[in-house]
C-alpha cells in the first residue's frame, strides 16, 4: 500500500483561505446553514468555518453510499436524520469529494423536499469523471483526475483521514513506475 503525496498541506490551506473569502463575499449576506457531509468533509468544513466568522448554524449530516469499497454502486441514504433547521434555508452543504455526483444531487433533492430555500454546494476536490448526475457545484478546491484519493478527512475502510494532505491511494505494487 503506499500513498502518492498529491495536494500538499500547504495547497490546501491557501486554497481553504481563498474560498472561506470568496464564501464570505457571496453567501454571508444571506448567511446558510451550512451542512457538511460527514465524516470525509470534517477537516474541510472546520478549516472553513475557522476563516468565516460565522455566528450561523453549522449542522452535519452523514450519507452512506460506500461500504469499504472504492466504487458507489449503491444509491446514497442519509444516516439518521437531516437537521431540521434546514427549513425555509438557505443551505450550503460541504462534502469532501465530487465524483459520480449521486451524493450531492440525492443531498440537493432531500434538502429541498425537506423545505430549504435552496441548496449550493463547496466541495474540496472535483474528479474529472462523468457524472452520472449532473449536479452545479459553486465552489471548488481542486480539480482532479480519476483516482482513488485518501488523506484530509478522505479514507480508504476509514484509514488515513488523519493524513494532512492528499494523497492517490495506491493497492499493492500498483505505485511502481510512477
Ligand atoms: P459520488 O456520490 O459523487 O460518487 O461520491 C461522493 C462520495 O464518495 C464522497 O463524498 C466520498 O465519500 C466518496 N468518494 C468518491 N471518490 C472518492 C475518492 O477518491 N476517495 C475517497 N476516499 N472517497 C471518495
Ligand atoms: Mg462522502
Amino acid at each position: 500500500m503506499k500513498i502518492e503525496p498529491l495536494i500538499s498541506e500547504e495547497r490546501i490551506q491557501g486554497r481553504v483561505r481563498e474560498l472561506a473569502a470568496e464564501l464570505a463575499a457571496k453567501e454571508m449576506s444571506h448567511p446558510p446553514v451550512c451542512l457538511m457531509v460527514l465524516q470525509g468533509a470534517v477537516p474541510f468544513a472546520r478549516d472553513l468555518a475557522g476563516h468565516l466568522d460565522m455566528e450561523g448554524k453549522f449542522e452535519e449530516v452523514a450519507v452512506s453510499s460506500y461500504l469499504g469499497t472504492t466504487s458507489a454502486q449503491r444509491n446514497p441514504v442519509v444516516v439518521g436524520k437531516l437537521p431540521e433547521s434546514i427549513r425555509g434555508r438557505h443551505v450550503l452543504v460541504i462534502d469532501d469529494i465530487l465524483d459520480t455526483g449521486r451524493t450531492l444531487d440525492f443531498l440537493h433533492r432531500t434538502l429541498v423536499e425537506q423545505g430549504a430555500l435552496d441548496v449550493r454546494f463547496c466541495v474540496l476536490l472535483r474528479k474529472d469523471v462523468p457524472r452520472v448526475c449532473d449536479v452545479a457545484v459553486e465552489y471548488v478546491g481542486f480539480d482532479i483526475q480519476n483516482e482513488f484519493v485518501v488523506g484530509y478527512g478522505l479514507d480508504f475502510q476509514g484509514d488515513y483521514r488523519g493524513l494532512p494532505y492528499v494523497g492517490v491511494f495506491c493497492p499493492d505494487g500498483s505505485a511502481e513506475g510512477l
